[in-house]
């Protein structure tokens, strides 16, 4: 999708600080962090939604969740918890249609989200 700013840091034609890249995922630092662990995670392939998901599509989206497990763990979260969220669609405010993963450590994080 070429004009996605999401396939766009995956590659390398937008800047982004990634903090993990392998073959299935990608991950990088939120530009606007909602907490002092804020990092995105999306799977190489554009996929624009969760409504959007393809059953093919599961086992990559499992490896945003263990991506998510690793990052966490690395930064100590493991112990204190955090909290993992996918937005879609309008009422839900997602602002970019490529699927990702918020993981969001290092402070108390109040439920229900507003
Ligand atoms: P959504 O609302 O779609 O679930 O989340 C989109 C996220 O992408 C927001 O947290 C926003 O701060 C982040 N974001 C938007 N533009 C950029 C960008 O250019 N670079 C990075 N690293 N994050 C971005
Ligand atoms: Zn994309």
């Amino acid at each position: 999708m070429s004009d996605c700013l999401f396939c766009k840091i995956r590659d390398g034609e937008m800047k982004a600080n990634i903090v993990h890249r392998d073959e299935d995922v990608i991950a990088f630092e939120d530009i606007n962090p909602q907490a002092p662990t804020h990092i995105l995670i999306i799977p190489t392939k554009h996929i624009p939604t969760i409504d959007a998901m393809e059953p093919d599509d599961a086992e990559v989206v499992g490896k945003l969740f263990l991506a998510a497990r690793k990052l966490a763990r690395d930064r100590g979260h493991d112990e204190s918890g955090y909290r993992v969220v996918m937005n879609m669609g309008r009422d839900a405010g997602q602002a970019v249609y490529h699927i990702h993963l918020h993981l969001l450590g290092g402070r108390p994080l109040s439920w229900p989200p507003g």
